[in-house]
């Protein structure tokens, strides 16, 4: 499956390969997976997608903990390479409003 600019009709290009995605709820990084980034080339639209067969790694697995230290770190180094994913709009605003309990 392409993924297609509704907009544009035209092909999304890979823009970034590698980002590491901390999915947000409640407040919380709740699961962490990989993924890169896609822009349309002719707006300019991006969009996240996971590309990987790897499965997220959730909050309740062993690992966890040392993932989420190491995509901080990682964020402190290339804050490109962390994108954040709200699973509520209530997070996406408290993120917006500089809340970064998270
Ligand atoms: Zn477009």
């Amino acid at each position: 499956m392409r993924d297609i600019c509704l907009p544009c009709h035209v092909e999304y290009r890979v823009a970034l390969v590698g980002v590491t995605v901390l999915e947000v709820v409640d407040g919380a990084v709740y699961a962490i997976y990989a993924a890169d980034v896609l822009s349309c080339p002719r707006c300019g639209h991006s969009i996240v997608c996971a590309r990987t067969l790897s499965t997220p790694l959730e909050h309740w697995h062993s690992s966890f903990a040392d993932a989420l230290s190491g995509a901080l770190a990682l964020e402190a180094r290339d804050p490109n390479r962390i994108v954040r994913v709200y699973g509520r709009v209530r997070d996406a605003l408290a993120a917006e409003k500089g809340d970064q309990s998270s």
